[in-house]
């Protein structure tokens, strides 16, 4: 069975793209660093084929020509364990998912040359980048009980923009438009607000991943209504009381680095319910 593997240049071009980071949102992980040999470099990172190298892998699609598979169009520059997690489940990790990754992760990338005031000498302050993430944290994702979220998919749409912005800087509205740009949590120099940055992130990730197994349970049934609109059921009654108590733990610590920053933590909760 022929493979359509990328040439060494496609891969070079499409780590540099993106800055030698792994293109995953959540993950950003930094895929080139130096070896004990002053001539050599450690690569940690692959070229992944959005769109399978051969029949048979994943999202393999028949239509593309074997040009168009080895073309740079079809690459995702990704960590090795990324690239593991991508082709492990291809129902979850879809070619317009990882399509958006890459998309975002050049965005990114391309901030962190482009903006001088952010990559200037002195950088961006840890109190600044607080400031960002306390932008992140203000919608009603983090203000509204779990019961009364007006859509779930927004809901965890929400959540994973939060965990997108606090990796890469880049905080977007629904649309997609940039509403604000500055750095990931990495770039905290106080290593203690990072390590608890590093906790929000996981507990961010632990709701999407509890949602999204309790929508594979069928605990959160989603009704599609004829208008468009959609309305669900919560058919399991420590779902809610866990959202809302992991929720409260990330503003709660999140609160405390605000407070620490001098930074004006967002809001919560709010008494009324706003759109997303
Ligand atoms: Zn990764």
């Amino acid at each position: 069975m022929s493979r359509d593997d990328f040439s060494p240049e496609v891969k070079d071009i499409i780590a540099r793209r993106v800055g030698m980071r792994c293109s995953n949102p959540n993950c950003r992980q930094s895929t080139s660093g130096p070896r004990e040999d002053p001539e050599k470099v450690i690569n940690i990172g692959v070229a992944a084929h959005i769109t399978a190298a051969a029949k048979g892998g994943p999202r393999y699609n028949a239509k593309l020509t074997s040009r168009e598979r080895r073309s740079i169009e079809n690459a995702i520059w990704l960590c090795q364990n990324c690239a593991k997690l991508i082709d492990n489940d291809p129902k979850l990790y879809t070619v317009d998912l990882l399509q958006r990754w890459k998309k975002l992760s050049e965005d990114a990338a391309r901030l962190a040359i482009d903006s001088p005031s952010v990559e200037s000498k002195t950088g961006i302050s840890d109190e600044e980048l607080i400031r960002f993430f306390a932008q992140c944290f203000d919608r009603p994702a983090f203000q509204d009980p779990f019961m009364q979220e007006g859509s779930m998919e927004a809901f965890d749409k929400a959540i994973e923009d939060t965990i997108t912005a606090i990796n890469t800087g880049c905080l977007r509205s629904r649309d997609g438009t940039i509403l604000a740009q500055a750095k990931g949590k990495a770039f905290l120099r106080k290593k203690n607000w990072r390590d608890r940055m590093d906790a929000i992130v996981d507990l961010l990730r632990a709701i999407r991943s509890r949602y999204d197994i309790a929508r594979k349970m069928k605990l959160i049934h989603v009704s599609e209504h004829q208008d468009g609109s959609s309305s669900y059921s919560i058919n399991d009654p420590f779902l809610a009381k866990w959202m809302d108590s992991t929720r409260a733990q990330i503003t709660q610590m999140f609160s405390e680095i605000a407070k620490e920053a001098g930074v004006i933590p967002p809001g919560f909760p709010r008494p009324y319910r706003s759109h997303w």
